[in-house]
């Protein structure tokens, strides 16, 4: 399987498209084709362990990567230590919507999925394209992506990390997260910004040519561990095939019947895996894209018309504050059957005027595959109480946003085929809003720790071991950076001048 840029140009394999993170025409890489999987192989996945399900996609994607070097970096990835519990968990919560749990690894959101797989990828690479230099993986994080890359590649040999936050954007529990993370090769900055102000920021590092000179002079060459990077997006692929497998296992849907899957999404990239499944193969119905207040995706969805210039909201469901959602320039080149051209000037025209139209006929293909739809934070908090009362299952702030668009969806269409809503991070994680919207509480809780305590008496569900110890661990990070100063630090960082 080759990759090639959603902006036309070169032609790579995997190895090189993971390796670099970004095509050197500032698109994103994309694979060629769609390998197939009939029903009769999906029935060959029911009941199947999940490194099993994971090799049989990966492999299909990683064609330069041997077979048994795809199922030995599975299994490295998805070890009983990283995820105790099973790596995903589909539970059925009410009449005909299960919920797929994506947060049982090591940082409890869903990224760990991806990035727990990505620096065994990056790894074997970056030996594969013969690159001598020290891999910098630079991250700019809504939250999550931060300490779940961070785990993922704290002391890996031949690797620095350095993430970027923004200062007010992410939850105390994040922050305390990415800030104890230990390891020599890591650091953690805060931007006096929002996201997109960091992520802006990483592309700009990505695209400097001059500086990628230097660095490469420095011994030094840049990846990406954010969802622009192939790695990131292949390895969560697998779990749309798995949650099919399981809907099946548990009588939920017939073999060949086709679910909906309802994403609660920020930069597009979990739900663009989902996209990917489907065009292997895997019968589904519509994908419900559900976006907090930051609503750009639920208008671009409805009116063809992308424009990011608009208010930007912070929200309690942080991780999808987000107005340039970097992932739907795949998308694009998807629904032109390839049109590196369009997209180029779709993406030249956000750029400089900050929106671009696809027009009617792409609108109504976009329109086919996708249903978006916006819940504020009023409603997410609603959300969170009415299901935990009358399901008794605790959503944490994203999760809820999808919840109630699965709901606002059905009745909306009358589409009452199965339902999966994929769960993005564990309701400790959020504990505060979490707590706050099932205890009607009027003010939050101040003190993080105080909140886990109160959620996990409330629910019964116990704290996981590793947010309860945040709580003695020391902070080790405490770097702030405008986003001018971005560039500048990265350099000092390495000692380049
Ligand atoms: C990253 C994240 C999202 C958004 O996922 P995208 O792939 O960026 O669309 C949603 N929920 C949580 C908890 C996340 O961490």
């Amino acid at each position: 399987m080759l990759y090639k840029s959603t902006r036309g140009g070169e032609q790579v394999c995997a190895a090189e498209a993971i390796a670099r993170g970004i095509a050197s025409d500032g698109g994103l890489f994309v694979p060629e084709g769609f390998p197939a999987v009939t029903v009769e192989d999906i029935k060959g996945l029911v009941g199947q362990d999940y490194l099993v399900q994971a090799a049989f996609v990966l492999e299909k994607y990683l064609t330069d990567y041997g077979k048994d070097e795809v199922r030995e970096l599975v299994g490295k990835a998805y070890s009983q230590e990283a995820f105790p519990d099973k790596p995903v968990v589909l539970r059925k919560v009410a009449e005909g919507v299960s919920v797929l749990e994506l947060w049982h690894g090591p940082t409890f959101a869903f990224k760990d999925m991806a990035l727990q797989l990505l620096p065994h990828l990056l790894i074997k690479a970056v030996e594969k394209t013969g690159e001598k230099k020290e891999v910098v993986i630079l991250v700019a994080t809504s939250g999550d992506t931060g300490k779940a890359a961070l785990e993922g590649f704290a002391d890996v040999a031949g690797t620095r990390i350095i993430v970027f936050y923004p200062e007010q954007g992410v939850s105390q529990i994040q922050k305390l997260q990415m800030l104890t993370q230990t390891g020599k090769n890591v650091d953690v900055l805060a931007v006096q910004g929002n996201f997109d102000d960091a992520q802006s920021g990483v592309k700009e590092i990505f695209n400097d040519k001059a500086l990628a000179e230097q660095l490469a002079q420095a011994g030094y060459c840049f990846s990406s561990a954010n969802s622009i990077n192939w790695g990131r997006l292949v390895p969560q692929i697998v779990y749309y095939f798995s949650a099919y497998a399981k809907a099946v296992e548990d009588g939920s849907v017939r073999l060949g019947d086709k679910v909906n899957f309802v994403v609660p999404t920020g930069n597009f990239g979990n739900i663009l895996a989902g996209f990917y499944a489907r065009c292997m193969g895997l019968p589904v119905g519509k994908f419900v894209c559900a976006s907090n207040s930051n609503n750009v995706l639920a208008d671009f969805i409805a009116t063809g018309v992308y424009d990011r210039r608009r208010k930007f909201h912070k929200t309690i469901s942080p991780s999808m504050d987000i107005l340039v959602s970097s992932n739907l320039e795949r998308l694009l080149y998807h629904l032109t059957d390839g049109d590196a051209v369009q997209v180029a000037g779709w993406m030249k025209d956000l750029a400089e005027k900050g929106s671009y139209d696809v027009g009617k006929h792409y609108r109504e293909r976009l329109q086919g595959l996708f249903f978006g739809c916006w819940v504020d934070d009023g409603l997410t908090e609603k959300t969170i109480a009415d299901v935990f009362f009358r399901h008794k299952y605790l959503l944490d702030t994203h999760t809820a946003v999808a919840w109630l668009a699965c709901e606002q969806y059905r009745e909306v269409s009358g589409d009452d085929r199965h339902a999966i809503v994929l769960s993005t991070a564990s309701p400790f994680k959020f504990a505060d809003a979490v707590l706050k919207s099932v205890e009607s509480l009027v003010s939050s809780v101040a003190e993080p720790f105080v909140a886990l305590t109160r959620l996990s008496d409330l629910s019964g569900l116990s704290v996981p071991k590793a947010m309860k110890s945040l709580e003695n661990m020391s902070v080790l990070h405490d770097k702030v950076v405008s986003p001018e100063g971005m560039k500048a630090a990265v350099k000092e960082l390495l000692g380049v001048k």
